[in-house]
Order: structure tokens, then C-alpha cells, then sequence
């Protein structure tokens, strides 16, 4: 008998599932809103020009491809760390952030998880309901039980803050929450300045430990926005964790480019945190890929390039938002009579639209409009050449 004839068959990733599906639709007018990756209005996925740039000069002086530290290119955890932070910031300067580069923002995920699991084997995880769909099964992967607290009014199609704030009231001391820095996935509802000052009062009162999920920083309302809650952690005076990913800001989803930066008390619990997580990463993998991170580090410590960057992040943000408006003007157009304004309210790359499963099924098997079943699309997949089919196609299915 074999030793893998009890295994059984895990489910496929629904949406990567329904990717594959997506390609193999052959009607001539379809969309993936499914999947979380931002097009261009030609529906391309760009490389941004910065990146090139990069690109073209690290060819032009080609260098060897020896192992990294095991923390991983020292220039682009500075950088990191400055864009978290602020490079002039208290924590930064004061040399108490431990960072470490990441195989993209789930490796920097997974990596604070190993390390919080060592640290605190009883705690238990909190994520949002509903969470990035990865969360819940990475944290409990990592070994730990994960629950959720409240964040989302169905009915409503709203934030259900006071439920939020009530659910972190009763959350047990020790326990990790995991909070979304920016443009919450999947909703598309963030919370504002003023509750994030009442979210990180409960946080400090009943001894939690924040751990910031922050996948999209530029992608909200600018990088400096997006990243102002950082320093509403630091004002507190609280340990913070923070992952980082680069994959959607400068579109380089496959190199796998993120990043993990832990807010200690000092600077020597810093360096011990630090090679606890050393340690970590020397046990999963040794040590982080060459590519993606030199090119990072190239676009963000040079001060041209660094522009460039910002103008392209500007685009892509401003375009999202465009396509939210068009979308929310469309669907009146095609005849929706709900009220469909809360997909302005809503921030970064997706929208719940509050359509039911049935609805979306819908949409996918008649209008070959991809979105996941429980009614999230990517506002950042839309273009002026499919917004009009979505729209009619919404427009049928809400009818
Ligand atoms: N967290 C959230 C909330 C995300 O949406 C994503 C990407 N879909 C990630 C983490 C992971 O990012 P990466 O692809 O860089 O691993």
C-alpha cells in the first residue's frame, strides 16, 4: 500500500478555480472580476515604467546572484521600513522596527504567524468577517485557532462598526487581530481615522496584539494616507506587527516581493525579535529570492525613480476610482433602480456589490461576468470596453 493512498483530494482555490474556467469561456464579450489583480484600461497587466527602468539599468551592470542575507537585502528593508513607518519617524530613527523581506505580503504573514506561535502557542487569531479568504486558513495552519469579529452588515451593505468594536471588547487578552491597514479585502469598506483611535483604544485596553495586514498602501487614497494609521499605533505606544506587499503597487504579482516589519519597545528587542525571525525564515526557506526586492529597492532609494513610481501608483488609484464611478453611473443607466452609491464609498480594488450567490452565478453562466460567489468584483478589472456588458449584465440579474 502506498503511503498517499489515504489522501484525499483538497478543494481547489475557488478563485483561481474560476480563472481557469475564465479562459476557457469562449463568448467574445466576458470579465474576470474575479481574481484580485488591477488592468490597465486596455485590460492589460501593466509593468509599470519605473520597474523597467530599473530593470533596464540593473542589465546594463548585470550582478551575480549569490544567497542573500537571510533577512533579505538590507537597502529594501530600509526602504520598507521608511514607507511603513516614515524615514524620519521616532521608531525608525530609534532603530526599534525589526524588518525582514518577504515572499510577498503572505510570507510576511506567514512568517509573523511562525514567530507569534513560538511567542504565544495559546493565543488565538482574530480576523475580520469576512477576511482575505487566505487569512483564516494561514493563521490556523500556522497552528492557531482563528475566530473572527464582526466587521460587515450584509443587510445593510455597510460597516457594522459598533459590532466590530464590541467584538474586540470581548476578544480574550493575548489575542492576535488581524486588521486591514487599507482597502479592506474583500469588502472595499474602511474603517475611518476617528474609529481606527477607538479600534486601537480597545486594542491597548484589553492587551491585544495588532498584527497589520497591509497589502495595498498607495492603492487607498496615497501612500502617506494609506499609511497614517501606522503612526496612529505608534502614537499609541503599542507592538505592532505590519506585512507589506509590493504586489499590487508595482504590479509584480509573480516576483513575490513583501515584507514583514515588527514595532518593538527599543532597539535591542528589536535585534532579538529580529533574529527570532531569522530563524524562521532560515528554517522555511534559508533565505529570500534576489530579483524582485533589488528592483524594489532600485524604484524606492532613488529619488526619480521614486517619483516615476508615485505617478504610476496615482494612476492606477485614480483609474479604480474612475471605473467606480462609471460603474455606479452605468448601472443607472442600464435601468438599476437601487441605489448603487456605496460603491463610491467603498476603497481599493474591490466591491461588495450586495449581489446574492445566486445573482452571481447569474452573471457568470449568462453574462460571462466573473466575480466570486459571495459577491465581490474587482473594480480594478473593469475598462471602458466591458464596463457597458457589466453594467446591463448587473442591471438583468438585479432586475
Ligand atoms: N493580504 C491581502 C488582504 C490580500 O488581498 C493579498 C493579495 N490578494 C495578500 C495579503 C497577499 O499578497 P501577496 O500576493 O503579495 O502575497
Amino acid at each position: 500500500m502506498s503511503v498517499f493512498s489515504t489522501v484525499e483530494m483538497a478543494p481547489r482555490d475557488p478563485i483561481l478555480g474560476q480563472s481557469e474556467q475564465f479562459n476557457l469561456d469562449t463568448r467574445p464579450v466576458k470579465a474576470n472580476l474575479g481574481v484580485g489583480v488591477y488592468f490597465d484600461d486596455a485590460g492589460r497587466l501593466p509593468l509599470l515604467a519605473c520597474v523597467q527602468a530599473a530593470e533596464k539599468a540593473m542589465l546594463s551592470a548585470p550582478s551575480t546572484r549569490g544567497y542573500l542575507p537571510i533577512d533579505g537585502i538590507a537597502a529594501y528593508d530600509n526602504a520598507v521600513k521608511a514607507l511603513v513607518f516614515g524615514a524620519d519617524s521616532e521608531p525608525v530613527q530609534s532603530a526599534r522596527v525589526a524588518t525582514v523581506q518577504a515572499i510577498g505580503g503572505t510570507g510576511g504573514l506567514k512568517i509573523g504567524a511562525d514567530f507569534l506561535k513560538k511567542l504565544s502557542p495559546d493565543a488565538k487569531v482574530l480576523i475580520s468577517d469576512p477576511s482575505w479568504e487566505n487569512h483564516r486558513a494561514l493563521f490556523s495552519g500556522a497552528g492557531f485557532t482563528v475566530d473572527s469579529y464582526a466587521y460587515y452588515d450584509a443587510e445593510k451593505r455597510d460597516l457594522n462598526f459598533d459590532a466590530m468594536l464590541a467584538s474586540l471588547n470581548a476578544a480574550a487578552a493575548g489575542s492576535i487581530v488581524v486588521l486591514h491597514a487599507c482597502c479592506h479585502n474583500p469588502t472595499g469598506y474602511d474603517i475611518s481615522p476617528g474609529q481606527w483611535d477607538q479600534v486601537i483604544a480597545v486594542i491597548e485596553a484589553r492587551g491585544l496584539t495588532p498584527f497589520l495586514d497591509m497589502a495595498y498602501q498607495g492603492f487607498g487614497h496615497g501612500i502617506a494616507e494609506d499609511g497614517a494609521v501606522i503612526g496612529k499605533f505608534v502614537a499609541a505606544g503599542l507592538n505592532l506587527l505590519v506585512s507589506t506587499s509590493f504586489s499590487k503597487s508595482f504590479s509584480l504579482y509573480g516576483e513575490r516581493v513583501g515584507g514583514l516589519s515588527v514595532l518593538c519597545t527599543d532597539k535591542e528587542q528589536a535585534s532579538r525579535v529580529l533574529s527570532q525571525l531569522k530563524v524562521v525564515i532560515r528554517t522555511n526557506y534559508s533565505n529570500p529570492p534576489t530579483h524582485g526586492a533589488a528592483v524594489v529597492a532600485a524604484v524606492l532609494n532613488d529619488p526619480e525613480l521614486r517619483a516615476l513610481w508615485e505617478r504610476e501608483l496615482a494612476q492606477m488609484r485614480l483609474r479604480i476610482k474612475a471605473m467606480r464611478q462609471q460603474l455606479v453611473a452605468g448601472l443607472k443607466a442600464a435601468g438599476v433602480r437601487q441605489d448603487m452609491d456605496f460603491i463610491n464609498r467603498q476603497i481599493g480594488m474591490f466591491s461588495y456589490s450586495g449581489l446574492s450567490r445566486a445573482q452571481m452565478l447569474r452573471l457568470r453562466n449568462e453574462f460571462g461576468v466573473y466575480g466570486t460567489d459571495t459577491g465581490r468584483m474587482c473594480v480594478a478589472a473593469l475598462n471602458p470596453q466591458n464596463l457597458a456588458h457589466v453594467c446591463q449584465a448587473i442591471a438583468q440579474v438585479l432586475e
